[in-house]
């Protein structure tokens, strides 16, 4: 049995790459990668690596031409093979001590936090992240574990509110049973990790099948977990796209599904799941972190300066592919010209090129995604004025870049300031009062994160109050969440609001056992 008393909480701190040690130690990590490139992967079922006949290929979005990783992909068998192993496990797994699944989170972190450079770097060339991107991702992904290992030791602590008066009264977390973990491949590492490990630690297993985007990360963190002892069928690693996530969505056993990923998919899942299968002994629950279309209200008296840098940052860091991205920035109309003026001069002040030469914002993430960017950008030039942007931009390795996008004078029901277009691309409204404003915000069908910039209390207070949104931020930039400071997830079409790294996420992964036991 490990000792289950762990220092305080706290989030990994941020590199700084101005440094030239930094500089060199991502260099030497991306050698190191790049010595790796192009190598198969099997996948991992009850502890067993599997090969199958056919594969399927992650490339570098920077340099489409480099293979990442190759990965032999699942079909319906080893999808079902792998439920049938997580099924197995669980028998184990369930009744391993909370203690012990703490340990293995632990060493998992540490594990992490000794190769996080090299992380980085697998973020860098499989997903197009720069620096401080990939240096967030690995963070994140450190302080999911971290947090969940702790937040595993407080729940196995809980009691009823109320003990009665001659009894004995328990409340045990039990967990679920078999997950599907489907993550998506925008934060491969930190969501796929944050998932996987919140599932784990409460005693269910997992059949995990990554984004076919990233799987070569999937595969990495795999490794890093069977060195920090995680039993044989506890993780099973399946890879492929739709079907497979479908076949095990569908699976009679698969007891709970923790999905993140885009509206669309998200409604298949939980219309899928929803249906009873033969031979199925329980309802299926899904934990479903979904799409968003973020707004930042600018207020005429904000700081200007800070609400410049906080859209700029938040529409373009990682070029849009955020779910938390803002993509709809209302002006208040005193201010609008002043503001475009100086929101144009920061965009076309950022750097754009290769994520491994540390540009400020890349390539998206493929050519399905440039094509859809590209589609948005003809329909925002029939919605509104185009400030800066709206190319693609071509690059030495050919990847899939196109220029960082502003639209001006775009209305609140257009397209653009409508649908989630998840690449580099920003619609400006004009308001002409407060009330105006917030109505705007609120008028999408998604409820993610949203943003203001005023100097007013007042108006600050009247957002608390108004803005329907499950991550809401005050003179600061609505992209960053960190791990315990600000639990994760949206409002209506946005998701279930499981508020990933927070102090109820480990409940959706547990059914609540009450005992009372008569005392004489
Ligand atoms: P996606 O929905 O296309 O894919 C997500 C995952 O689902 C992938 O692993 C994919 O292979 C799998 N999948 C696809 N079709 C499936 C099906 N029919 N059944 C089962 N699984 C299926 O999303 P994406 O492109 O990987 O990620 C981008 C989306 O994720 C954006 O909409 C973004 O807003 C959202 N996102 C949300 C959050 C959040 O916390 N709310 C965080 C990150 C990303």
């Amino acid at each position: 049995m490990a000792n289950p008393s762990l220092p305080p909480f706290r989030n990994e701190p941020f590199t700084d790459f101005s440094t030239a040690e930094n500089k060199r130690a991502m260099h030497l990590a991306l050698d190191r990668a790049r010595a790796e490139l192009g190598q198969t992967y099997d996948l991992i079922i009850g502890g067993s690596d599997l090969q199958t006949s056919d594969t399927l290929k992650s490339v570098n979005p920077a340099n489409p031409s480099e293979v990442i990783g190759i990965h032999y992909a699942a079909t319906a068998k080893e999808a079902n093979a792998a439920v049938e192993a997580a099924q197995l496990a669980f028998a184990a797994w369930r009744k391993t001590s909370v203690a012990d699944r703490v340990a293995l989170l632990i060493r998992a972190a540490d594990l992490i936090r000794q190769r996080h450079f090299d992380f980085c770097a697998w973020l860098v060339l499989e997903v197009g992240k720069n620096y401080a991107e990939a240096d967030a991702d690995v963070g994140e992904c450190i302080d999911f574990l971290e947090f969940y290992a702790r937040e595993a030791l407080r729940l196995d602590a809980a009691t009823t509110p109320i003990q009665y008066p001659g009894e004995k009264n328990l409340l045990r977390y039990v967990p679920l049973g078999v997950g599907a973990v489907i993550p998506p491949w925008n934060f491969p590492l930190a969501i796929m990790a944050g998932m996987t490990t919140a599932s784990i630690v409460c005693g269910n297993t997992v059949v995990l099948k990554p984004s076919p985007d990233a799987p070569t990360i999937a595969a990495k963190f795999l490794s890093v977990m069977e060195e920090a002892g995680v039993p044989d069928g506890v993780i099973n690693l399946v890879q492929g796209g739709p079907e497979v996530g479908r076949t095990i969505v569908e699976h009679p056993q698969v007891r709970f599904i923790a999905f993140t990923g885009s509206k669309k998919v998200g409604l298949e899942i939980h219309e899928r799941a929803a249906k009873t299968q033969p031979g199925q002994h329980f309802l299926k629950r899904t934990i479903l972190e979904l799409g968003g279309k973020d707004t930042i209200i600018v207020d005429a008296d904000a700081d200007l300066d800070a609400a410049v840098d906080g859209v700029t940052a938040s529409a373009f860091g990682f070029n849009g592919q955020k779910c938390s991205a803002c993509s709809r920035a209302i002006v208040a109309e005193p201010i609008y010209d002043t503001f475009l003026d100086r929101l144009k001069e920061r965009v076309e002040a950022l750097t754009h090129g290769t994520p491994a030469d540390n540009f400020q914002t890349g390539p998206v993430i493929n050519e399905v995604a440039k094509k859809r960017v590209l589609d948005y950008i003809a329909i925002g030039k029939t919605e509104g004025r185009l400030i800066t942007g709206g190319i693609a931009v071509d690059t030495p390795g050919n990847g899939f870049n196109v220029a960082p996008t502003v639209f001006a004078d775009v209305a609140p029901t257009a397209r653009i300031a409508q649908e989630e277009i998840f690449g580099p691309v920003l619609a400006i409204i004009k308001s002409n009062n407060f009330d105006e404003a917030l109505a705007m915000a609120n008028n999408t069908e998604y409820g993610l994160t949203g943003a203001i910039y005023t100097s007013s209390r007042e108006k600050l207070d009247r957002a608390e109050a108004e803005f329907h949104v499950g991550n809401l931020y005050f003179n600061r930039k609505c992209t960053g969440a960190m791990v315990g400071a600000h639990p994760f997830g949206g409002f209506n079409m946005s998701g279930t609001d499981s508020k990933a790294g927070g102090p109820d996420y480990l409940t959706l992964f547990t059914q609540a056992k009450s005992i009372a036991e008569k005392r004489s």
